[in-house]
């Protein structure tokens, strides 16, 4: 049950090791994320989060896609980089490389076998990573296949980003536990940093830590919103931050941003938020 590592999601938990450049930093010290993107006419997810993890400090971006859907992202992208990617096989030799630190996949990557090929090959390059939407559905009723591609002996962490339709896709209902005890109870099965969204966003690590977030605002109910909470972990995790935290201060900074600005809220402006959240607490 709630035990005393539950907490509310407070910035003071967090703050002390949110990453904030040093003096004589430069762009190769604040990582490097990747973020998948979908084909030709399903880019635009990818690209929300991609900013998203560049405005929360990681000091590079690259997005990876298709041939196919390689003009259309680059039309749309400026400091954002881009590398070319059409089978898992090029991904996974792309992630030795370990200068790429954090990658984030599934919005708008589409469901079935492909995608689960992307999953894996990115959970074995043990890179920190994010799965979210289609790659979590995408093991749909068979979250221990999930369980068994992120493995018991990586290094890096993995987050995952399910609002309720897709937690209840993977993990089933759980019917009569509360939402804390189905964030748990996922993050002990999987291994994974469980973020189970929603007005009470519950952050759930496998070693017990668990927080409640109370910030949240409904405006954040917004188509892309969520693709933009998946980028804003992702660049925390490339800087180096615990998983948990990381998860913990996106969810907040993401709902800070959302409550401030108030109606009228789309998903393309959640990022250029995040400097304005930012200094007030950095
Ligand atoms: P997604 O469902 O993937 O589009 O993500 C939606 C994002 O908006 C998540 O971060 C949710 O926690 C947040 N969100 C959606 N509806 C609400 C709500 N009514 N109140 C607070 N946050 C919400
Ligand atoms: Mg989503």
């Amino acid at each position: 049950g709630a035990g005393v590592l539950t907490v509310a999601n407070e910035p003071a938990a967090w703050l002390a090791t949110f990453p904030r450049p040093g003096s004589i930093s430069h762009k190769y010290d604040r990582g490097h994320a990747v973020v998948l993107s979908g084909g030709p006419s399903h880019t635009g997810a990818a690209r929300l989060a991609a900013r998203g993890a560049l405005r929360i400090g990681a000091g590079l971006v690259t997005l990876v896609t298709s041939a196919r859907a390689l003009s259309v992202n680059a039309a749309h992208l400026t400091a954002i980089m881009i590398r070319v990617c059409d089978e898992p096989d090029e991904l996974s030799d792309l992630l030795m490389d370990d200068r790429f630190n954090a990658v984030a996949l599934g919005p708008a990557l589409g469901i079935g076998e492909t995608t689960r090929a992307w999953v894996a090959a990115v959970l074995e390059s043990d890179r920190a990573t994010v799965l979210d939407a289609d790659a979590l559905t995408s093991f749909a009723g068979d979250a221990q296949a999930l369980a068994d591609l992120i493995g018991a002996g990586r290094e890096h962490p993995v987050v995952l980003t399910p609002h309720e339709g897709e937690f209840a896709r993977l993990f089933g209902k759980g019917t009569g536990l509360s939402k804390l005890d189905r964030a748990r109870r996922a993050a002990a099965d999987t291994g994974a940093v469980v973020v189970l969204k929603g007005p009470d966003t519950v952050i759930a690590a496998p070693d017990g830590r668990a927080a409640i977030n109370e910030n949240g605002s409904a405006y954040l109910a917004t188509a892309g919103s969520g693709d933009v909470l998946v980028g804003l972990i992702t660049g925390l995790m490339a800087q180096g931050m615990d998983a948990f935290e990381a998860s913990c201060a996106a969810v907040w900074l993401h709902a800070a941003a959302g409550g401030r600005f108030g109606p009228g809220l789309i998903a393309e402006d959640l990022p250029d938020l995040m400097p304005g959240e930012l200094r007030l607490l950095l």
